[in-house]
C-alpha cells in the first residue's frame, strides 16, 4: 500500500477512558471528569431549551451555509458574511487550514508545547514543523519571527496557551502580527477567550478585520458547553475565507450543532457566569499549590497545569483510582506535572483533598 509515509509516525488521538469502564474496575460509584476542558457546569440552558423545542427532520442534510447561524454571527461579532467559516468544532478548521495551506516544501511555525493537533494536521500533511519552546509557559513571539521564512505558510498562536494556560499580552501580539510577511497565514486560536479576565487580553477578531493574513478559530466547546454537538468558527478576511471554503465539507455543521450555537450565543450571562466561576476555580487550585509549594502556571483558562516535582503518569494513576480523570503532562510535553480542568468548588474541593492525600503518602514513604 502506498500510505503516505508520515502516517505510520502517528497515533491516534487517545481518548480519555470512557467514565463507565474506570467505575467498574475500580470498583468507584462516582467519576468526576477533569481532562478535556469541558464546561462542568453544562450547556447554557437557552442552548438547552432550543435543542428541546427543536422540530428538526433527521432525514434532511443541514444547512451547508449554516445561514441562520451565521446572521447570528455577523451581528455579534459585526463583521460580514464573508469573513466567516464554520467547522465540526475548531478541529476541523485546524485540519482545513493545514490542507488549504500545508505541503511538502513548506513550513509551519508554532510553540512547544501547545495544542496537539497543529503538528500533528502538519505531519499528515507533510510540512516541515518548526517548533519554537516556550518562555515560562509562555509563547516566545521573537523566536517564532525569527522562525519564519519565505516557505512559511502558516504560524499558530494559541492564546491562552493549552497546556499552559498562559495568554500573550495585547501588546506584544500587536507588534508580532505587524512584524510577520503578509505571506504567512497566522493562525489565532482562541478557544479559551471567554474564559480570560487580564486586563491586558485583545479581542482577536478586531486582529482578524486588521490584518489580511491572520484567522481567529473559536469554539462553542469550552465556555458554551457544547463540546458533543462540534461547533467552531474562523473569521478571517474574505480572500482566505474564500480560500478555505473548497476546502470544507459541504454539510460539516450538523442541525442541532446550529440551533444550539444560536441559542448558546444569545446567553451573554451564562458566559459571565461560568467565567466567574472559573476564577473562583483556579484560585482554589492555586491556593492549594502556594500551600503545597507546588509549581503551577497562572492560568487564564479553565484548566491549570500542575507540577509536582514528579511523574505525572504516577499522580494521573492515584486521581484515577480515585476518582478523578484528568490529563498526566506527559503526553503535553510537562512530564512532571498534570493538567486539570476546573470543575465546580465542590469538584475541585474534592481533587484538591485527593492530590493532598497523594502528597501526604509521597512524604510518609520518603522519611
Ligand atoms: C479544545 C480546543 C480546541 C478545539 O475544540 P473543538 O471542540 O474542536 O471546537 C481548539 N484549540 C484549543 C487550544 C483547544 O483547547
Amino acid at each position: 500500500m502506498q500510505w503516505k509515509e508520515q502516517l505510520l509516525t502517528l497515533t491516534p488521538y487517545q481518548p480519555g477512558r470512557p467514565i463507565e469502564s474506570v467505575k467498574r474496575e475500580y470498583g468507584l460509584e462516582h467519576i468526576v471528569k477533569l481532562a478535556s476542558n469541558e464546561n462542568p457546569f453544562g450547556a447554557s440552558p437557552k442552548a438547552v431549551s432550543a435543542l428541546k423545542d427543536a422540530a428538526v427532520n433527521f432525514a434532511i442534510y443541514p444547512d451547508g451555509y449554516a445561514t441562520r447561524l451565521r446572521e447570528a454571527m455577523c451581528e455579534f461579532l459585526n463583521v460580514d458574511e464573508n469573513q466567516l467559516i464554520f467547522g465540526n468544532g475548531a478541529d476541523n478548521l485546524i485540519q482545513i487550514v493545514s490542507r488549504s495551506f500545508l505541503v511538502p516544501g513548506k513550513n509551519t511555525v508554532m510553540a512547544n508545547p501547545t495544542f496537539s493537533q497543529y503538528k500533528h494536521n502538519a505531519i499528515i500533511e507533510g510540512a516541515e514543523i518548526r517548533e519554537v519552546p516556550l518562555v515560562d509557559g509562555q509563547h516566545d513571539l521573537d523566536s517564532m519571527r525569527s522562525a519564519i521564512d519565505e516557505n512559511t505558510a502558516v504560524v499558530w498562536v494559541c492564546s491562552p496557551n493549552n497546556p499552559t494556560g498562559i495568554h500573550i499580552s495585547r501588546d506584544k501580539l500587536v507588534s508580532f502580527l505587524d512584524n510577520v510577511p503578509k505571506e504567512t497565514l497566522v493562525v489565532i486560536d482562541d478557544a479559551y477567550h471567554d474564559y480570560v479576565v487580564a486586563d491586558d487580553f485583545y479581542d482577536a477578531v478586531e486582529f482578524a478585520k486588521k490584518h489580511s493574513n491572520v484567522i481567529v478559530l473559536r469554539t462553542f466547546s469550552k465556555i458554551y458547553g457544547l463540546s458533543s454537538l462540534r461547533v467552531g468558527y474562523g473569521v478571517a478576511h474574505q480572500d482566505i475565507i474564500r480560500a478555505l471554503e473548497p476546502v470544507r465539507e459541504p454539510f460539516n455543521v450538523n442541525t442541532f450543532g446550529q440551533i444550539a450555537a444560536m441559542a448558546a450565543l444569545e446567553d451573554g450571562a451564562y458566559v459571565e457566569e461560568c467565567r466567574q466561576k472559573n476564577r473562583d476555580g483556579i484560585a482554589q487550585f492555586e491556593q492549594f499549590c502556594k500551600e503545597k509549594q507546588l509549581g503551577y502556571y497562572p492560568s487564564q483558562a479553565n484548566f491549570i497545569l500542575i507540577d509536582f516535582g514528579t511523574s505525572g503518569d504516577e499522580v494521573f494513576q492515584y486521581l484515577l483510582q480515585r476518582g478523578y480523570i484528568v490529563r498526566s503532562g506527559n503526553a503535553l510535553g510537562f512530564p512532571t506535572s498534570v493538567r486539570v480542568t476546573v470543575g465546580s468548588t465542590e469538584e475541585n474541593n474534592g481533587v484538591i483533598e485527593v492530590m493532598k492525600q497523594y502528597l501526604q503518602e509521597k512524604a510518609s514513604i520518603s522519611q
